[in-house]
């Protein structure tokens, strides 16, 4: 099941996305759904089974998609977004100037933070000022959404702790990661991280979890790999991050791009202003971008 967060006739709502149209979920479940982690927090699995009932009763008019706004599924998290660098090998490899052991491959996960407030949706306008960052790179991440608070969680219970999937363009200022040698402003330019365009609940996605991961740039593939060739993979990531650090209902974690980012060419090919930016990944869908330098 496919959920949405979308503006209609003004009002932004939540729904769920199937063949083109777009099913309110306070209508679906007869109850109000203000937002994302409205239905999040409080969700039961056999909610699926009330809104497909009620889909297959057919008394709710669906929203054409081409009629409304996708924004990100979650707009404004509650928390800053998870991150992990380095997640993928052929990706740590390409990126030797920030060399962080003799095998340029991390020991254990390296978690950064950005801020996503709001977090851009499928088809926004990135708008980036030249006085501000000339050196612009996308990363397609696959992002996981934590459903469930936990702490200490089991690998063999990360599952139960995850709402679903979406996508992720963990967007970079490399001149400002360089220079800050710090990633957190670089990563939390407003715009930065477009999310979307559905949040996938988990039912739709088999176990372990191994989705083809694309990046294009004006249509040619730049990053082309699979969620299964993570260094640290979702489970573990989860039981690691949940030590000692409570996750909670509505956390975005981002875990980390495959080769092929613009820094990893020689020499270095960064985002140019007009270019088209699109994310995919399979199951999920595609998140698409155009980048707008200002001056
Ligand atoms: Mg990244």
């Amino acid at each position: 099941m496919n959920f949405v967060t979308f503006v209609h006739e003004g009002r932004e709502q939540v729904g769920i996305l199937q063949e083109g149209q777009i099913m309110p979920l306070e209508q679906l479940l007869k109850r109000p759904v203000n937002n994302m982690i409205d239905l999040i927090v409080p969700f039961k699995t056999e909610w699926l089974t009330q809104i497909e009932q009620q889909v297959q009763a057919g008394g709710i008019a669906g929203i054409p998609l081409a009629d409304v706004k996708l924004l990100a599924p979650i707009p404004f998290p509650r928390r800053n977004v998870i991150c992990l660098g380095k997640n993928y090998a052929d990706h740590a490899l390409e990126i030797k100037i920030t060399k962080i052991s003799d095998t340029f491959l991390p020991d254990r996960p390296i978690y950064f933070t950005k801020m996503a407030s709001p977090a851009a949706g499928h088809g926004d306008t990135i708008s980036i000022s030249r006085q501000v960052t000339v050196e612009v790179d996308y990363e397609v991440e696959l992002a996981v959404v934590i459903g469930k608070d936990g702490t200490n969680i089991d690998p063999a219970q990360a599952e139960d702790h995850i709402f679903g999937y979406t996508i992720a363009n963990d967007l970079s200022a490399r001149d400002m990661q360089v220079g800050h040698k710090q990633w957190f402003k670089g990563k939390s330019l407003d715009g930065f991280c477009p999310l979307g365009p559905v949040l996938v609940h988990k039912s739709a996605i088999s176990w372990p979890v191994e989705l083809n991961i694309q990046c294009r740039i004006n249509g040619e593939l730049r990053q082309n790999s699979n969620t299964k060739n993570m260094i640290f993979d979702i489970p573990y990531i989860i039981s690691d991050l949940s030590r000692g650090l409570t996750l909670k209902a509505g956390d975005i974690i981002c875990t980390g791009t495959p080769s092929g980012v613009g820094m990893g060419f020689e020499p270095p090919v960064f985002l140019k202003d007009d270019d088209m930016v699109e994310c995919s990944i399979e199951k999920i869908g595609k998140l698409t971008n155009q980048i707008a330098f200002i001056e």
